[in-house]
């Protein structure tokens, strides 16, 4: 007989209800099916989990209907899910929620869009009879592109009326197009020929290939300096898995940031491949997503959430500089997606291959223990030398006094030399600078109190152009004050800089050279990061300006020199990793120089240069700098000698989250004896942001399932005590960040 219940995963819960099926709406469930079912007044989306003869209790409701005839998700997947949700303490349903595309169930119609195509006239049109420059610039674009969508053109910076204005004169046509929504526009398929190995790619590429003919779970770890071809091993891995008839997932951590990537696998794979990225809306996620479903695309390329791409048999996953600390999701649930795909890759027993000129200090220590094999690729392509790498050390006399005029200048004289040479060369010239803004503090002499966002416990940035102070946490801006909310003094100044002062900065000095500024505030409009970069790669603008954004693996061939100001910034962050991160950052920047066929430069400018992850950075020493890392972690039993829970508490009532924190390091003060320690509770280092208070408790342990069980029954044995009012328990395992 035929199962006559099933056990159903239910966001927001933690704990699986027992539904009877109903013959008529669900003929033949299985593990992964969507299911409508009836909960308290409501209807809600529920996923199947186990179908079973029995219910836990008596008189279960029925389920109501289907979200889909197919189940929503392989059985594979399921137990991803189902191992995530254990692993991470979370809610299975909401699991689910975070791995669907969120089109699901709903009907979508297939998108029409706006074509735009030359007429004959328009393709036959003198350009020199035309006054528009605009319309000029936009028929050179659609004879170049043969046509082009609407959105694509908006992307590359063409108006919408310079288009009407041809269609008017009727130079173009505008037409409808149905489409499968390709969301690859604005990426330039980069066809070009496939290079010859080099033969240490060739050994890496040999032991990858032999490992996916195999088949099975085989983890490895590349370890490739920046510049070494780790993408086109990628690419190699990739055919050999196609040729296999086996599946790929391809994780990057920002994908908005990494067109040129996306565009190398488009070119080589063409249709083969589908992109999931935040920038698409929901009809075209869906649609990528089910042409992977489908198996009408074999490659899934994304970022964190395209972990859980359902391509059919995956036998190779790789994740793409998986250092980088955006795979970690920090909301809603916090799981981490090169962790997951490393379990993803053990369940469907594939190769999953990370790589990272950077590895995390978690990732290389696997490697030492056997758990990973590590593959290196040690030098650049072609033999091109490692960016030699100069340090400009800044004197500390700027402390304590007022600046003389030529103290208060960002870029110090020798890099301003510098970047005449490269100019003068006709090359291109990188600033990095990681920190936003035009000044960072509004400072009082008098009493040395800044101002501080009203809603969160961080000073506020001064913008010069919009001339307001603005929270980088909140949405709170205001104008500067002239008079010092403490103490009433008149003697304020705005010290501290950022992107925006650096811009200033170099327009005044270089005022006839193109400059672009990559950071989170010119980049927040769609397509804005992918002109800078085009800008960029056609030699139209000469100095890039940025935040770690401009780290994020850009192959910008035109950059010979690369000028770090003041890195050792994020050493004071009160994090165990802010060593690690810098390290990543000074090598990940630093690897942008001499990419193309002149040697690379750089200079760092730094107050600081004695720290070892400067030191390290600086002689591209990855080896050494994990060594020095690993000793610092193992004297504070950090990870990868420790797991670590972080349980953060928030809440508009400060004493209501103080005590709640309270209660429950004293229950997992017993939980934990013998397999844990606690710590805390203490008041975050981010005391407040968006007006609720933060508390944190540690909680740190030994691998393995002893200690994740008694954290799990300590959180339950808090809930169970009566949830305290107000505050808020957000659950953060293997945490990235303990701000
Ligand atoms: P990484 O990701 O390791 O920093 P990339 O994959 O971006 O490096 O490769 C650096 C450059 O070298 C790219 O321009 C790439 O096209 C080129 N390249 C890679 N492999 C080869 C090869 N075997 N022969 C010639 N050029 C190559
Ligand atoms: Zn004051
Ligand atoms: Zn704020």
């Amino acid at each position: 007989m035929k199962p006559r219940y099933v056990a159903v995963a239910v966001p927001g819960l933690l704990k699986f209800l027992d539904y009877a099926i109903s013959t008529a709406a669900a003929p033949d469930l299985r593990p992964g099916h969507g299911v409508l079912v009836p909960l308290g007044r409501r209807t809600a989306v529920g996923y199947v989990i186990t179908l079973k003869d029995r219910a836990e209790v008596e008189g279960v409701k029925e389920i109501t209907g289907l979200v889909d005839d197919e189940p929503l998700v392989s059985p594979e997947m399921v137990d991803l899910l189902k191992w995530m949700a254990d692993y991470y303490m979370v809610s299975l349903g909401d699991l689910f929620r975070t791995a669907l595309p969120a089109g699901i169930g709903r009907d979508l119609k297939p998108l029409t869009r706006k074509w735009v195509e030359l007429t004959d006239e328009g393709l036959a049109l003198d350009l020199n009879s035309l006054r528009g420059k605009e319309q000029r610039r936009l028929i050179e674009f659609l004879r170049e592109k043969k046509g082009q969508f609407l959105s694509a053109l908006e992307d590359a910076g063409l108006s919408p009326s310079a288009v009407k204005a041809l269609v008017e004169k009727g130079l173009a046509t505008v037409r409808d197009e149905v489409t499968l929504r390709s969301p690859q526009h604005g990426v330039s398929n980069e066809k070009g020929k496939i290079p010859t190995l080099t033969a240490a790619q060739k050994t890496v590429v040999d032991r990858l290939t032999a490992s996916i003919k195999n088949g099975g779970f085989v983890p490895f770890l590349l370890h490739g300096v920046t510049g070494s071809g780790k993408t086109e091993v990628y690419l190699r891995a990739t055919a050999a898995a196609l040729e296999q008839g086996k599946d790929v997932v391809v994780l990057v951590p920002e994908i908005s940031l990494t067109p040129q990537f996306v565009a190398r696998f488009a070119g080589r794979f063409g249709n083969e491949v589908a992109v999931l990225h935040s920038g698409l809306s929901d009809g075209e996620r869906y649609d990528e997503w089910r042409r992977l479903r489908s198996g009408a695309a074999r490659i899934a390329i994304g970022a964190r959430s395209a972990v859980f791409a359902p391509v059919r048999n995956p036998g190779l996953i790789i994740v793409d500089e998986e250092h980088d600390s955006s795979y970690k999701q920090e909301e809603g649930v916090h799981y981490h997606a090169r962790d997951v795909a490393v379990v993803r890759a053990k369940l469907c027993g594939a190769t999953i291959l990370l790589g990272s000129a950077t590895p995390s200090i978690e990732s290389y220590h696997n490697t030492e223990r056997g758990k990973y094999t590590l593959l290196t690729l040690p030098e650049r392509i072609d033999h091109r030398p490692m960016p030699e790498v100069r340090v400009v050390e800044m004197g500390r006399q700027a402390e304590g006094r007022r600046l003389k005029a030529e103290e208060t200048v960002l870029v110090a004289p020798e890099v301003q030399a510098a970047v005449d040479d490269h100019l003068a060369r006709g090359q291109q010239v990188l600033l990095f600078l990681n920190r936003r803004g035009f000044n960072t503090f509004l400072f009082c002499n008098d009493c040395g109190e800044s101002a501080r966002c009203p809603n969160c416990s961080i000073s506020l940035t001064f913008y010069k152009r919009s001339h307001l102070l603005r929270c980088h946490y909140c949405e709170h801006s205001a104008a500067p004050h002239d008079l010092c909310p403490q103490c009433g003094s008149h003697n304020l100044r705005l010290i501290g800089h950022g992107t925006e002062r650096l811009e200033d900065e170099v327009e005044a000095r270089w005022p006839e050279v193109s400059i672009a500024r990559m950071d989170r505030d010119t980049t927040s409009r769609k397509g804005a990061h992918h002109r800078i970069i085009a800008g960029m790669e056609s030699g139209e603008h000469r100095i890039l300006i940025g935040t770690q954004m401009v780290a994020k693996g850009h192959d910008l061939p035109g950059v010979t020199l690369v000028g770090i100001l003041f890195p050792e910034g994020t050493l004071n962050l009160p994090d165990f990793r802010s060593a690690e991160r810098t390290f990543q950052m000074i090598t990940q920047v630093a690897g942008r120089a001499g990419r193309g066929e002149t040697p690379g430069e750089v200079l760092v400018q730094a107050f600081n240069p004695e720290h070892y992850a400067v030191r390290h950075a600086l002689q591209h020493d990855y080896p050494g700098f994990y060594a020095e890392e690993l000793i610092f972690r193992k004297e504070l039993g950090y990870p990868p000698f420790s797991r670590l829970v972080l349980l953060m508490f928030r809440g508009v009532k400060e004493e209501a989250v103080a005590e709640a924190a309270g209660s429950v390091a004293e229950i997992m003060k017993k939980a934990l004896k013998g397999c844990g320690e606690v710590l805390g509770p203490v008041p975050s280092p981010l005391t407040r942001v968006r007006g609720k208070y933060r508390w944190q408790v540690i909680l740190k342990g030994k691998e393995g399932t002893a200690f994740r069980r008694q954290v799990q029954a300590g959180i339950v044995r808090y809930e169970q005590s009566g949830r305290k009012h107000g505050v808020e328990l957000l659950v953060d395992v293997d945490p990235q960040s303990l701000m």
